[in-house]
């Protein structure tokens, strides 16, 4: 099977397994197991060359029970079907985990976006947001930055979609520019959120935060906000990573010096007073914690074993497989989910979505301490629900999504249920 492939029967395999604990009836079951929507489009870019390339875009809704459907989009080489398909499954958790009023989603453009010019970049972001304009809408369905989509982004979807209205939009994709209605404390979200939860699971397991040893894999927008909080917390950054390798210092890097170099020469790679690391030999280390903040699929049934440290907080989506998460289970690691540890991002987004359809703004310091409360709030619950039940903080997580989705499923039954059904009882 193709990695995207298992990606999604995961979500699925994940899904049946908590529907089952959960002993939700069937008819409910088949209606949360797949997407509502899938729109695959097919994305025509003018190139710099002159020459025109048609790439493949995706938009999957996968649940609108609570509300609109939200989630990001990405440009990466992997995107497919099925991977916006489980990402989108994953959202629906998340939001309803956070009880927020969404449901979710997850878009994308396969992509290089390493390989593309600024122009490029627009021109594609413009047609995709045009191919995908009729389902988008900020109470139908509102995108926000992923995997190397960022807030320039957000602005020209903003104004592609705003153009076509005939008027400006901006709740229809959040994660934008302050200027254009974007929410202070958005870029930081995640990053902040993930923070939140390192210093919740240390205190959980009694470990001082001054001096606690970090390994963070991905410098892109979650990892390395995580990485400068932390530093800033006391915490001893022991090793960081991305796509060109990593830099290991066990006495600690310099976070400054770090950012600086990263700056000046755009990776890791070639960090001083460190010694040059693989992404897998990240997993391996001799430290407290470990922040996967990059892709899917980075703790597999052939490293998990190798894990030192004894927490993990997940902030990239699915960064742990089933397998992983078993032996894991069994070594007492701490993970902290995906769903949990990175939902700071999505919930500054709610945030910011609700600043804009009052068009009244809030002051940082609100929006910190509203994040702090969600997600110190939700951390509490999951581990409350964990304990209670005997299982780990991922199914506990999963739990409360899952069950909030069908309890409001059931409340809402079924369209047209009694109407069609002339030999069954009245609606219910
Ligand atoms: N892409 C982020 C996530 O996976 C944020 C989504 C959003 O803000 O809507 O949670």
């Amino acid at each position: 099977m193709e990695k995207n492939d298992i990606l999604f029967e995961t979500a699925l395999e994940q899904f049946d397994t908590v529907a089952e604990i959960l002993q939700l009836e069937d008819e409910i079951r088949e209606r949360m197991r797949f997407p509502k929507r899938s729109l695959i489009v097919s994305v025509p870019v003018r190139l710099d060359n002159g020459t025109v390339k048609v790439f493949r875009g995706y938009r999957v809704q996968h649940d609108i029970t609570l509300g609109p459907s939200k989630g990001g989009i990405r440009y990466h080489p992997n995107v497919d079907l099925n991977e916006v398909s489980a990402l989108a499954m994953l959202m629906t958790w998340k939001c309803a985990l956070m009880h927020m009023p969404y449901g979710g989603a997850k878009g994308g453009v396969q992509c290089n976006p390493e390989e593309m010019s600024q122009n490029e970049l627009e021109r594609m972001t413009r047609r995709y947001t045009t191919e995908i304009v009729q389902i988008i809408g900020p109470d139908r369905d509102i995108p926000a930055p992923d995997l190397y989509t960022n807030s320039q982004t957000m602005a020209w979807m903003m104004d592609t979609y705003s153009v076509q209205q005939g008027n400006t939009v901006p709740g229809v994709v959040t994660g934008k520019p302050l200027l254009l209605g974007g929410s202070l404390g958005r870029a930081e979200g995640t990053g902040r959120g993930v923070a939140y939860m390192v210093i919740e699971a240390a205190r959980v397991l009694y470990k001082e935060l001054r001096g606690l040893r970090v390994a963070i894999q991905g410098m892109g927008n979650v990892g390395s906000v995580a990485t400068r909080l932390l530093y800033d917390q006391g915490c001893n950054i022991v090793a960081v990573s991305d796509v060109s390798g990593g830099a290991y210092n066990p006495k600690g890097i310099l976070v400054p010096y770090l950012m600086h170099h990263i700056k000046e020469h755009k990776h890791v790679v070639g960090l001083r007073e460190a010694d040059a690391i693989t992404n897998e030999e990240l997993f391996e280390l001799d430290c407290d914690v470990i922040i996967p903040a990059a892709i899917e699929g980075q703790i597999t049934e052939t490293n998990a074993d190798k894990v030192r440290a004894k927490i993990i907080v997940e902030g990239a989506n699915g960064p742990t497989t089933p397998e992983a998460d078993k032996i894991l289970f069994d070594k007492k690691v701490f993970l902290v989910p995906d769903i949990l540890a990175n939902a700071g991002g999505v919930t500054v987004s709610y945030f910011e979505w609700v600043q804009d359809i009052q068009y009244y703004f809030w002051s940082e310091e609100d929006i910190q301490k509203k994040l702090k409360d969600v997600m110190v709030g939700t951390f509490n619950r999951v581990l409350a629900l964990s304990n209670k039940q005997g299982v780990d903080l991922r199914t506990a997580a999963l739990m409360l999504g899952i069950g909030r989705v069908a309890d409001a499923k059931k409340l809402r039954g079924l369209y047209l249920n009694g109407i069609m059904d002339f030999h069954g009882s009245a609606a219910q």
